[in-house]
């Protein structure tokens, strides 16, 4: 089982890397991304935890994981309509030293930082027991801070049950305390990863219930200027939207990947919800030149 899409706590997953790591093992992935919102700062905690479980599992006989280290770049987009929208982009295996990548992915991650300071202003003026410096003080300080801390924080005063009733209920983009954060430009993203050696999918595209999402033909231009891939398999993609996706694919020449998107408790979808199958993955490390795949 292959699983090119999961968030530790390290961003607004629920699992330090180490954990994600041992989730993954006990659930029978074989190969696990580690793709944390702009951030590369797991990557060393999760190869760590993988040498640990090689150890362990070269003596149980069990089959090893082995670990594809990336990020989750929040982008912006072209609609096709004349407009922009947010998107997500995942990157593989790119050098995570790479100048342009750790200067880019410095600035989303403060400019998330202010987002959560004032969205908890606005929440604070509305009546809600929320202090964005506070929730900012408790997070390490150049950490990819998101809403699931604040959806967090809101669970700890007793507001909402859950990460995912806040997102429904409070957090949401069209939702009166949402503002917007800094995001690169979807193809100097795409460049970027691909000058760090690293491949680009563009992530969960028609992902509706978040907002409004790009048109076909956008994914058209990308895979034209370097895109690699689409996550077609994705809890937030219906039927339809698999098939449409699945058919621009097979057009345009790009990978197909699936993946669940774990977050821990954040979210409710577990690890290996959706997989990628083993020569999408194939082809994928067979492009990539920025980083190695890792063996436990
Ligand atoms: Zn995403
Ligand atoms: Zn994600």
């Amino acid at each position: 089982m292959i699983d090119l899409h999961t968030h530790s706590a390290v961003s607004d997953g629920t699992d330090t890397p180490t954990e994600l790591v041992a989730t993954a093992a006990a659930a029978g992935v074989t190969v696990l991304a580690l793709t944390d919102h702009d951030t590369t700062a797991g990557w060393d905690e999760a190869a760590a935890a993988l040498r640990g479980l090689g150890s362990a599992g070269s003596a149980s006989g069990a089959p090893g994981l082995r670990l594809v280290r990336g990020a989750e770049f929040s982008t912006v987009s072209p609609d096709g309509h004349g407009g922009t929208v947010t998107a997500h982009l995942l990157g593989y295996l790119f050098d995570p030293a790479d100048p342009d990548i750790v200067a880019e992915q410095e600035r989303v991650r403060g400019s998330r930082r202010e987002r959560v300071r004032a969205m908890g202003e606005r929440m604070a003026a509305g009546g809600l027991p929320i202090d964005g410096d506070a929730l900012l003080a408790r997070l390490p300080a150049d950490s990819p801070a998101g809403r699931p801390h604040i959806g967090q924080a809101l669970v700890d005063a007793g507001v909402v049950g859950s990460v995912p009733q806040a997102f429904e209920e409070l957090l949401r983009k069209d939702g009166p305390y949402y503002v917007e954060k800094y995001n690169t430009p979807i193809a100097a993203a795409i460049a970027m990863i691909a000058a760090a050696g690293g491949v680009a999918v563009f992530a969960h595209p028609f992902a509706r219930r978040r907002g409004p999402c790009v048109d076909a033909a956008v994914i058209r231009d990308l895979a034209a200027t370097g895109l690699h891939g689409v996550e077609v398999d994705h809890p937030d993609h219906d039927a339809d939207d698999r098939a449409a996706l699945r058919a621009l694919a097979a057009e345009e020449g790009l990978l197909v990947t699936g993946s669940s998107d774990y977050h821990g408790t954040n979210k409710t979808t577990p690890i290996a919800a959706e997989t990628t199958a083993t020569p999408v993955l194939d082809a994928l490390v067979r492009r990539a030149t920025g980083a190695e795949v890792l063996a436990g």
